[in-house]
Order: structure tokens, then sequence, then C-alpha cells
């Protein structure tokens, strides 16, 4: 056993339709999306019983009331969507249950082990893609942390919409101090085709492979600790892996944890457990439970993206 307990994070991409709106039929969610209140109210508890300070990255538009006027902003140049502010949830007539949560930071600062609030983005622009120019981000993140200001809350840390890293240093002029990197696995590279990761996922997830383990690192001024494995979800092709994969999997990452010293860094979606809520809270909680074992025995500490950053 390393003499340095290890590290064991988690962050969650708290962001309903956001996530999904400009890429594909938000219908095929529908189900998952409403379940997620409940899910995230669930997540809350379990948090509390293990005593985990879970970093929750949330798209501050979530916290918005809004008729979709969005007039004031310009929209990025991107590829694949033609005009950013004019397809936004708020503007397209969606179900505003789908993309307003206006009682999510009270939930998350009820919990009686303190929580962190973190940014995912306003409107889950993709920081690091072609089209999104300095002006854009400036926008994008200014207008994220003055949202959560207004509810008392100076943003530290913050997950980059699809892990798209881009303008960093904007982060650093905003107060951010904090991100979670890309994945540490060899195939989550910028390097690897789009079209090659995902079976390279499903593949590692097949063979339980153990994931990484990490240490935080300096980048333009802002720390970034990559992440290490993502739970799980039972969608998007992840439910033809055998269904025990993401707790074996876990429980190998936090072995290797606590051997080493490392940090250990789940990420998930809250909306990924709303398929199968119950089944897939149960194997998260089986996570948590060896996480507290861990804990007990002084092999592993739980710390938000935050508290790894100021402690350095
Ligand atoms: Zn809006
Ligand atoms: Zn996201």
């Amino acid at each position: 056993m390393n003499d340095k307990a290890g590290v064991f994070t988690i962050s969650l991409d708290t962001e309903l339709a956001w996530g999904m709106f400009d890429k594909s039929n938000i219908d095929k969610y529908k189900h998952a999306y409403r379940n997620t209140p409940e899910v995230i109210n669930r997540l809350c508890e379990l948090f509390d019983e293990y005593e985990i300070p879970a970093t929750w990255a949330v798209v501050s538009h979530l916290l918005e009331d809004c008729d979709g006027d969005h007039s004031d902003r310009t929209s990025p140049d991107f590829e694949w969507v033609n005009d950013w502010f004019g397809e936004l949830p708020c503007s397209g007539g969606m179900d505003k249950d789908l993309w307003y949560a206006p009682w999510l930071i009270d939930r998350i600062q009820d919990c009686k082990t303190e929580q962190e609030v973190g940014l995912h983005g306003s409107t889950h622009m993709q920081l690091g893609a072609d089209g999104c120019s300095r002006q854009h981000a400036e926008e994008e993140i200014g207008a994220a942390v003055e949202t959560l200001r207004g509810y008392g809350v100076k943003p530290k840390s913050f997950v980059f919409p699809r892990n798209d890293i881009g303008h960093v240093d904007m982060l650093r002029e905003h107060g951010i101090e904090v991100y979670r990197g890309t994945d540490a696995r060899w195939y989550e590279r910028a390097s690897i085709p789009g079209s090659v990761q995902p079976p390279l996922r499903f593949a590692d997830e097949a063979i339980r492979g153990t994931p990484p383990v990490v240490e935080p690192v300096e980048r333009d001024g802002v720390v970034e600790i990559p992440g290490t494995q993502v739970f799980r979800p039972s969608n998007g092709g992840w439910q033809y892996t055998p269904g025990g994969s993401s707790v074996a999997r876990a429980k190998k990452g936090l072995e290797h944890a606590a051997r080493t010293g490392g940090v250990f860094h789940l990420w998930f979606h809250p909306f990924n457990l709303g398929h199968e809520p119950e089944r897939d809270l149960e194997r998260l909680e089986r996570v948590l439970s060896v996480v507290r074992e861990f804990v007990a025995d002084g092999a592993l500490e739980c710390r938000s993206l935050k508290d790894m950053a100021s402690g350095r």
C-alpha cells in the first residue's frame, strides 16, 4: 500500500436536453429526462449516505426561465447546426420540463455532505470545436458564471461539453480553477477517429479493463483532472456490454487508486441513469460501498474537483 491515500472523485454532467438538442432527436431520451429529477434526488441521498462530495457540472441555462430570445448573442459557426441560438431548447417550443430545472441548485445544496456546484457551460456550447471563436467562448462562460452568481455560487470547476477542450485561458479569467480532462484511455485522444472510439470503449467495458489512475496537472493556469471511467449508461450502445461491468471496473479502479495513491475519477450524466433508474442506482451504490470500505481503511479520500485543485 502506498503511503499516500488515493483519491476518489465524481463529476456529473448535469444537462437534461441541453446535451443533445443540436445532435439528435431528443424524443428517444425523453423518458430518461423525465426520470432525471428523481435520479438527482436519489443521487443526493446516496451521496449523503456514503459521504461523497460530488462535483455537479451544470448547464446554467437549466436555471433560467427564458422566452427563447437570444438576439443579443451571436451563434458560433458550427458545421452541424445552422443557428445555435435559434435552435436552443428554449427557442423551439420544447416542453419546459426537459430544459428548465429551477429547483436544481437548492436540491444539491440541501445535501448534508457538501456538494460542489460547477459548470458545464451556459448552453452546452462545444468550446473546442471549429467555429467557436474567442468571443463566443467569452460570452458562453461569462453568461454561465453570472447565472450561478445569482445563486450565490462562484464556480471553480468546469466540464467541457463533449469533453471538447478549448479556450482554457478564458476559464481562468472567469475564476475557474479546474476542469475535467479527456479520459486517460489512449483511444480517447484526438488522434483516434471519432468513429472508432465507441467500439473501443465498448470492448474495454466488455473485458472489464482496469481503469487507469491519473494525477492533476496544470495547463494554461488551470488544473486538469482527466476522467478515468464513465459509469456505464444503459443506452447509446452500452446496453450491449455486460451489465455488471461498470461495477467490476470501478472496483478495479478504486483498488488501483488505493494502491498507487492516484486519482480515480468516475463520471456520468444523471440522465444516463434515467433509463433504468432502480437497476443503475443499485449498481452505483455497490461502487460507493466499496469506496466507503477503502475510506474506512484510510486508503482513499473522497474529494470534489475544486478541493483537489486547491489542495495541491
Ligand atoms: Zn434561452
Ligand atoms: Zn454534456
